[in-house]
């Protein structure tokens, strides 16, 4: 699918494409289904092949919301995958912490919608974005280290190691929360650790989850994750605090899921191990850029903003980037280019209140639930039972948070 260039290759195209991600394939689809020439820049070492042979369970998985959900649709993805291993939302539980321990659930049907969310292995979305990109008009796959940017008035020029150029009148940056095109354009990030890491493998589980996300806020041992698989198994998102995600990493599953059974055991019984070897951590951050555009440059995704995952939110947020940003561009005036900084300006406007509303939400949840002090968790428990008592707020809540 893709090819190094050679050294005297001068590529040109309406949009170029940094990234290898999900957000990056998503955006090549949307715009050359638009209708719009693409080249696709990802890193010398080619898209990352998704293991087709490989039948076990990806531990990386993730909740997509309505919109990630549309926007897949429109571009034939959410089709392509398989069905077989996408697991429907059907209720979120989220609980807090303490003797007082309040808690907030929602639920599909008072919600009136399907499903809340779908859980979605990352190797099914990856394998079913490359199949798209393979019969995909307009895209042009090249692997290569950039080396520079530069944005000129007609157009933007990528140079890459071996000496051959990209020419394109918009760039989009989807090259993850170290974006490379957000460093050559100079945008400035606040970052923030928040000294935890997500630890990340799936479980059986002794009782069904019907559809059930829980969720529990834990105070000290961090916000653990429990999102439903397909037939009776779950898949666990632990953002604990680095010293604790050490010792987890160095004890077995076998030892993780006893830690598990003081908050899962009610609920679903006893949870074993899917496939002892398949344990990820991830490092949590914050990450936000001081701008979405600069000159030709549109950031989208985790390039744009780094958010902790505790809603599970950082690729929908991706997701509805790419989604604006088409929208946008093909509702510019006709004298108006991809790259017009007005075009971009309002890109760029459409998308922030959305983006600060998730990095303050995320943000205010991740350090209020740190906090270790008896009146602040006895308020937090208080907010959580409130808020399940207010329907219209509520149901506010997860209209945004579905992405509808
Ligand atoms: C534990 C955890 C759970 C999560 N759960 C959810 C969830 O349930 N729902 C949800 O919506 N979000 C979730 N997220 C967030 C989600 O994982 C990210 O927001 C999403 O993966 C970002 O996608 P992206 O394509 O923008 O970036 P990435 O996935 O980071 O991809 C960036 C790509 O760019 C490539 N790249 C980097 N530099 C260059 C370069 N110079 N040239 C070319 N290519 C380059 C990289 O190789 C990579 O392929 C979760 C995150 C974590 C950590």
């Amino acid at each position: 699918m893709s090819r190094p260039p050679s050294p005297k290759s001068a590529f040109q195209s309406a949009v170029c494409i940094v990234g290898n991600g999900a957000i990056a394939k998503t955006a090549a689809l949307g715009f050359a289904q638009a209708g719009h020439s693409v080249t696709l820049l990802v890193p010398p070492s080619g898209p990352a092949p998704a293991q087709a042979a490989d039948t076990g369970w990806d531990a990386r998985v993730y909740a997509l919301n309505h919109t990630a959900h549309t926007l897949l649709s429109s571009l034939k993805v959410w089709g392509a995958l398989d069905g077989a291993r996408i697991a429907p939302v059907d209720t979120m539980v989220v609980n807090g912490d303490g003797a007082q321990a309040g808690d907030l659930a929602f639920d599909a049907f008072g919600a009136h919608v399907g499903a809340l969310a779908w859980i979605v292995e990352d190797r099914n979305l990856g394998q079913a974005l490359d199949a798209a990109l393979k019969f995909a008009p307009n895209v042009e796959v090249v692997s290569a280290r950039a080396t520079s940017l530069a944005a000129g008035i007609e157009h933007a020029l990528i140079e890459l190691d071996n000496g051959a150029t990209i020419r394109s009148e918009l760039v989009v940056g989807a090259d993850g929360g170290q974006s490379w095109v957000r460093g050559q354009c100079d945008i400035g990030i606040d970052y923030r650790s928040y000294h935890q890491r997500a630890v990340v493998t799936n479980f059986s589980c002794e009782k069904p989850h019907h559809g059930a996300a829980f969720q529990w806020f834990t105070g000290a041992d961090g916000i653990v994750a429990l999102l439903p698989l397909p037939g009776d198994q779950v898949s666990l998102v632990w953002s604990a605090p680095d010293a604790l995600a050490d010792t987890i990493m160095n004890e077995s599953l076998g030892e993780l899921a006893v830690r598990l059974a003081t908050y899962a055991d009610e609920k679903l019984g006893t949870l074993r191990p899917l496939q002892p070897e398949v344990v990820k951590d991830v490092p949590l951050v914050l990450i936000r850029p001081h701008a979405l555009v600069a000159p030709r440059v549109a950031l989208v995704g985790d390039a744009a903003h780094v958010v902790h995952p505790l809603a599970g939110h950082g690729m929908n947020l991706g997701f509805a980037d790419v989604a604006d940003l088409l929208a946008t561009i093909a509702a510019r005036e006709e004298q108006r280019g991809l790259g017009d900084e007005r075009v971009l300006a309002r890109y760029a406007r459409a998308r922030k209140e959305d983006i600060l509303l998730m990095q303050l939400a995320t943000d205010g949840l991740a350090r209020l639930f740190a906090a270790n002090i008896e009146p602040i968790r006895i308020a937090r428990n208080l907010g959580l039972n409130l808020l399940n008592k207010l329907p219209m707020l509520k149901r506010r809540l997860m209209t945004h948070a579905m992405g509808k």
